[in-house]
Formats: structure tokens, sequence, C-alpha cells
């Protein structure tokens, strides 16, 4: 069986923690979509690592990871990653890279930097790691899959007619000099060799894993806010978000996945420009004290150390990534950073030209939206590392109730601190 574990908002939810407590007791880990923008960080007994391409299941020697076919494959990084891990004490992880995901090229790294500067102002506040470019290539079918890599007439056709096309944009409309198919080859085939022990038939593997009765878990990047269809569109990243993008992006059938577990955390937090919607946000000084006691050591990026934006929870956003993700469990992180609070607003609804609605609207409604908080009383003490859920105060366990309500998807895992084990299971309400 399948079971997705993927995000209901901006990202930064939790999931890798969630994926590295349930891989456990799973077979394969997959990561199907995104690239190295973002970071997963775990906690566990080797220690703290920050994970941008390599699937949370690498701790675990009975586990296989995945790299699918949908995701942004920088080899650079990956290959980094890996030795990381490695020196941090952890043993080499079982890893198989599908034969046919496409290569993060240095060339969009260089696109996606020119691209925001040329934007200025108007900057979508890209972390400048390629994946933009590298989705439009895809799609345009000027990519270059893994496999080609291994036939070098083909890969240099393939990347002479990509350079092509890249050094009119780098030229004449970045003025920035060009880039050679000459010098791209010997850096590709240096890589290739980093990678060679892992490349595999992914799709075949992962069909045969299913009928032997495997559990595999998909691990999404990033959050429903952030998908090109459904989420809030442009200031979205450039693949799917949603679980079921896990059926193209690493290769399972749509009747397989059986577990969407949506992953939220307790309050808000939104990266991106400062020109994002973000309808709950808290700023000044309340803001700073929310996004310093925030995540495991406040809430930076993960992957660029960037102060995250922050906000309370924002329950007409969460309702509708949670519709969109199919979510059959919600598992809430973070609550345990709330503790510090007398009373903790919640976003209920969206004014919008005055009137109240509680449905998730399209882009141009949303920048005009202004928050409707319904305040609830805080419990005033620390649950950090509470593993008992009925030993919560009462007000933590009505505020989880609330929550819960308002998204309208059972929350069953609610989450007290960083580490693997700091987890409580819930029977739902609903
Ligand atoms: P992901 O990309 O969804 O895996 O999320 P990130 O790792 O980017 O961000 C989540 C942050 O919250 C990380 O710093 C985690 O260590 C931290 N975290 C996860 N669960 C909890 C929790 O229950 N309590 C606290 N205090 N931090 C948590």
């Amino acid at each position: 069986m399948v079971k997705a574990i993927v995000g209901a908002n901006w990202g930064d939810e939790g999931k890798g923690k969630v994926t590295d407590m349930l891989a456990r007791q799973s077979d394969v880990v997959v990561r199907f979509q995104g690239g190295a923008n973002a970071g997963h960080t775990i906690i566990n007994g080797y220690g703290r690592f920050a994970l941008h391409t390599l699937p949370s299941g690498v701790f675990y020697p009975h586990v296989t990871n995945v790299i699918g076919n949908g995701v942004a494959l920088d080899i650079a990084k990956l290959a980094d990653e890996l030795e990381q891990v490695e020196t941090q004490g952890v043993p080499a992880p079982r890893l198989i890279v599908s034969d046919r995901t496409q290569l993060l090229m240095p060339y969009h790294i260089l696109q996606d930097t020119y691209e925001e500067t040329r934007l200025g102002g108007r900057a979508f506040g890209s972390t400048k790691s390629g994946i933009a470019p590298f989705y439009s290539d895809k799609y345009a079918k000027t990519g270059i899959q893994v496999c080609d890599l291994f036939d070098e007439p083909r890969l240099r056709e393939r990347l002479t007619a990509a350079v092509e096309l890249k050094n009119v944009l780098f030229e004449h409309l970045y003025h920035q000099p060009p880039v050679s198919v000459d010098e791209l080859m010997p850096q590709l085939l240096a890589l290739r060799e980093r990678i060679r022990p892992y490349v595999g038939d992914t799709v075949t593997f992962l069909y045969q894993a299913l009928k032997e009765g495997k559990t595999v878990l998909l691990e999404g990047q990033l959050g429903s806010m952030k998908d090109p269809d459904l989420g809030i569109f442009p200031m979205t990243t450039s693949s799917h978000t949603l679980a079921g993008y896990g059926c193209v992006g690493a290769s399972v059938p749509p009747t397989a996945i059986e577990d969407v577990i949506c992953v939220t955390k307790a309050y808000s937090s939104c990266v991106g420009s400062q020109t994002e919607p973000f309808v709950s946000e808290v700023t000044g000084p309340e803001g700073d004290e929310l996004r310093r006691r925030g995540g495991d050591q406040g809430e930076f990026g993960a992957t660029t150390g960037r102060p995250r934006r922050v906000g309370w929870f924002d329950a007409v956003a969460t309702r509708y990534g949670c519709m969109v993700q199919g979510a059959t469990q919600v598992a809430l992180t973070c609550l345990d950073v709330l503790g510090y609070l007398d009373e903790i607003p919640v976003c209920t609804g969206y004014e919008i030209d005055g009137a109240v609605t509680h449905s998730f609207p399209t882009t141009p409604h949303l920048l005009r939206a202004r928050p409707v908080f319904t305040t609830l009383p805080g419990w005033n003490c620390d649950v950090r590392g509470c593993t008992d859920y009925n030993a919560l105060p009462a007000n933590a366990k009505a505020y989880v109730d609330f929550l819960e309500t308002h998204i309208g998807a059972p929350i069953t895992m609610v989450s007290t601190g960083p580490k693997r084990e700091e987890i409580t299971y819930r029977t739902p309400k609903i």
C-alpha cells in the first residue's frame, strides 16, 4: 500500500519528522517532486539533519529510498548530501535514482538567478535553485534525463539543442556570457560517475514492491498552497505538491494510495517574497517572538536560512489544503511552540470586500483578504516532549478539537517536539 505524507500549507509543516517517524514501519520512501530548493529537518539518534534531495527514509537500513522521475535532480547536491549523512555516522543508505529523472543543469540555476535580477521588485523570491527553468524545460521537452548520461552522442545532441535556446536568452535578454556544450559535457560525465551506482528502473521496482505487499511512503515537498494548479498561483513552485501527483512523479497506481497524511503546524509559517498573500500573518514583536520560538531552532529556512514569515493557524487555508490533498488524516505539529501564550487567535474566515468567506479564494481575491480571528484560551505551560495525548492540558486538547472541526479532516497525530519520539496519538472526533 502507498501512504503519502504531504503539506497542507506553504511547506515547512514538519513532513520530514513525520516521514522519518513513519519510515520505521515502511519498506520504501520516495521523493516524487521538487528539488533541492526546500529542506526537511530531521532530528533523531544520529543528530540533526537538513535533507534537501535525499528521502527521509535514509536513516533506516531496511528502507529503500527512491528519487522518483518527478524530481528535479541536482546530482552534485545529491552526492554531497549522501557524503554528509555518512560523515555524520549514518550507514550508507539504500538508494535508487530513477533513470527517467531529469537533470537540473548549471544553466537552470543561472537562468533562475538572472531572471530574479531582471524582475527586480517583481521577483518571486525564488531560492535560485533553478526549479522554474528546470520544469519549464521538462514541459518544453528540452530536458535531459538521467538515462541520457549513459549515451554520450545522444547527451551531446540534447545538450546542444538545449544550450542553443539558453544562449539566446543569456546573451540577448540577460546580457550574460553564453554557456558552452564543450564545458558542460565533461562536468556531466563526472557527475554521472557519482550517481552511477544508484541509477535504476524505479518504475518496475515500485511495481514489484507493491505486488509483494510492501509499504511505500511518498514524501512531498512544500505544500498545497505552492501547487501550480491549485495553489496561490503564480506565487507557487513549479512542480505539483499534491499527493495526486505522486502517481506520476513516483510512478504508483492512483488506486494504490490508500492513506494521505496531511501535515500542518499549530500556527502558520511561509517562505517566499513579502508580496505573497499570507492572510493570518503576525508581524512586529509578537511575530518575532513566535518566529524565535517556532520549529526546533526558530522559523528559519532549512535551505536558505531566511527568516520565515509567521502567522496564526489559518483554518481557511488549511481546510482547503487538506481538501485538495485528499487528506485521510492530519498530523498537527509544533503544538509545544504555543505554550507561552495566554490566548491564541485562529484565523477562521477571510473578509473580502466587506463579506466574510470560509472558502479559500483565487489569487486576486486572496490578495484583498483580511483575517477574521477567533481567539481561544492558551494553556500556559510547556508540553514539549509529551507522548500521551490524554495528558495534555484541557485547553491544548480543546485547541486541537477546534482546529479539527474547522479543517474538517481527522487529526490523528499531534507532535510535541522536533524529535522522532515526541509525538502523541489522538482519536479523532469527526
Ligand atoms: P518540512 O519541510 O515539512 O519537513 O519542514 P521543515 O523541516 O522545513 O520545518 C519544520 C520545522 O519544525 C523543523 O525545524 C522541525 O525540526 C520542526 N518540528 C517538527 N515538528 C515539530 C514539533 O512538533 N515541535 C517543534 N517545536 N518543532 C517541530
